[in-house]
């Protein structure tokens, strides 16, 4: 007997569906699964061979096979294991005369188009249903073809039900899948395991936004003192600009970092569904989180491995650099990770995507992100307190080296971070991240009128685009030409500097780009000119 039972998986950002086709025929007795599979999946067989057993069903001493189609992609992961044991399961008459009833009226409502559920998961050896990755782009991708309902893993149930529009049926056994797929458990679920369910998403959604909250009690009204740093963050968190902050061991460089995404503008929904798209495929989702709406933020340790930082893998996976798409990526004493890893940030922070080519395949992932990075001022870290720094001059320019001067020239801004006075760190009433996420939010709307759309920021803005949209009054302009003659400014320096003095103006709810405003640009651009 012949059963086909969709499914689906993803390459890249790409997804895809799979047929997943069992047949039963007469003949000696084995098993065999084709298609073009991944390694992964070829232990698929094992696991649903004692799965499916030790769930009380049997597995047919017949000649078994089994394919995934289509066989042109490279089929990874671990979610084709309950497809194919409910395909075994259907091929070899297992499910009962209620089920095949039910599996009539539902080839009905295939043959119309509404019908068909699309399953996902991974199989323990006692049958158990396990988490998957990548269920949310999937079914995304299969909405678009017109699948409407779904069998996944109850722990992904939440980024399931955040796909607008698709039928959700969350199961944590074979036992389980088998009673939805042959209708005996209707798709709404039975009115007391429905209501045993919801309270159970309630719980989870707790969960979820426990989780949450505890990410957003870090809050600018925290950092004392460092008004500077403080202001070159806002301006950064206002057009997207990457900076740099350098300072001394302990003067608050990183707890200024880790709260610039809590006055970064509110995700759209499209920045949401492509931030949760790529969490669910490398399988970051956290237990009871649905949509993700939050920027993230990423900060590697210098010791981190060249495809941990931007992907790739046997099979593809997204690295830092994409997990950090459409928040911030902290890279915490930047001369640490040395040239070469720094070098490979480049293609990403330039064309916020980084193209994955290996042997096997390439595919392209999105990597748009604020880069903050932050370093010492010398290998001790006191310059220019001279009664503590004993570096010499060799030493500190050898220290600065250390970080390319390719990457210093895609930064925007560069603040120093001072040590903290004992008055300030007196001072009550610092500025909550709310307070700052307003006038943000304010420089931001600004920008989307001007630029009639929503995830365009001042950074982003081309060298043409950059002339087009940052004019200047004639005093402002008289400031950067003297600025620009005077330390022979590299031309791109220039425009960094128009862009920036936009968001400043913007920042100060201004149409036009004052004397003011550039005047404040040029000094937060000022340590990156001789690098
Ligand atoms: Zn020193």
């Amino acid at each position: 007997m012949y059963k086909s039972i969709l499914s689906g998986a993803f390459h890249g950002m790409e997804s895809f569906l799979v047929q997943v086709e069992a047949d039963i025929s007469d003949g000696l007795p084995c098993m065999d699964m084709i298609g073009y599979l991944s390694s992964e999946v070829k232990e698929t067989r094992e696991r649903v061979r004692v799965g499916i057993k030790n769930s009380g069903y049997q597995l047919p001493v017949k000649r078994i096979t089994i394919n995934l189609s289509p066989a042109d992609v490279r089929k990874g992961g671990s979610a084709f294991d309950l497809p194919v044991a409910l395909a075994l399961l259907a091929a070899s008459g297992q499910m009962d005369e209620a089920a095949k009833m039910a599996d009539a009226a539902r080839e009905n409502e295939e043959a119309r188009g509404t019908g068909e559920y699309l399953v996902l998961g991974e199989m323990g050896l006692d049958g158990t249903i396990k988490p998957v990755k990548g269920v949310f782009p999937i079914l995304m991708h299969a909405l678009d073809m017109g699948i409407g309902k779904c069998i996944v893993p109850i722990e992904n149930r939440e980024e399931a039900e955040a796909v607008d529009g698709m039928q959700v049926r969350a199961v944590s056994s074979l036992a389980e899948a088998v009673s939805v797929w042959t209708g005996r458990q209707n798709a709404g679920g039975s009115s007391d395991d429905r209501n045993a369910e919801e309270e159970k998403t309630e719980n989870d959604k707790t969960v979820g936004s426990l989780v949450i909250n505890r990410e957003n009690k870090k809050d600018f009204a925290d950092v004392c003192g460092q008004e500077m740093a403080k202001r070159a963050a806002e301006i950064a968190a206002a057009g997207f600009h990457n900076l740099l902050l350098v300072g001394p061991p302990g003067s608050g460089k990183s707890m200024i970092a880790e709260r610039i995404p809590t006055i970064m503008p509110l995700m759209s929904r499209e920045e949401s569904i492509a931030v949760t798209k790529i969490c669910s495929m490398a399988g970051k989702l956290q237990k009871g989180e649905g949509m993700v709406w939050q920027r993230p933020f990423l900060q590697p340790h210098h010791t981190i491995t060249a495809q941990a930082l931007v992907g790739g893998g046997n099979t593809p996976m997204p690295g830092i650099v994409t997990l950090a798409h459409r928040g911030v990526l902290f890279l915490d004493e930047l001369p640490e990770f040395g040239r070469e890893k720094l070098d490979l940030l480049r293609q990403p922070v330039e064309d916020k995507k980084v193209q994955i080519i290996r042997a096997r395949y390439a595919c392209t992932y999105p990597s748009d992100f604020l880069l903050a990075g932050a370093m010492n001022p010398c290998p001790c870290g006191y310059y220019p307190d001279l009664h503590k720094c004993n570096c010499t001059d060799q030493e500190r320019e050898r220290y600065q080296k250390r970080v390319s001067g390719a990457l210093l020239n895609r930064l925007d801004i560069c603040a120093e971070v001072g040590r903290i006075e004992w008055g300030q760190l007196q001072k009550q009433g610092n500025e909550s991240s709310a307070v700052i996420s307003k006038r943000v939010q304010k420089a931001i709307n600004r920008q989307k009128i001007r630029y009639g759309m929503d995830n365009k920021f001042n950074a982003d803005l081309s060298n043409e685009e950059t002339i087009l949209y940052c004019g200047m009054n004639a005093g402002a302009e008289r400031i950067l030409e003297r600025t620009y003659t005077k330390y022979q400014l590299n031309p791109r320096s220039l425009f960094r500097i128009r862009r920036l003095a936009r968001t400043i103006a913007d920042l100060a709810e201004s149409d036009e780009i004052k004397e003011v405003h550039v005047s404040e640009a040029i000094a937060l651009n000022k340590g990156l000119w001789h690098a």
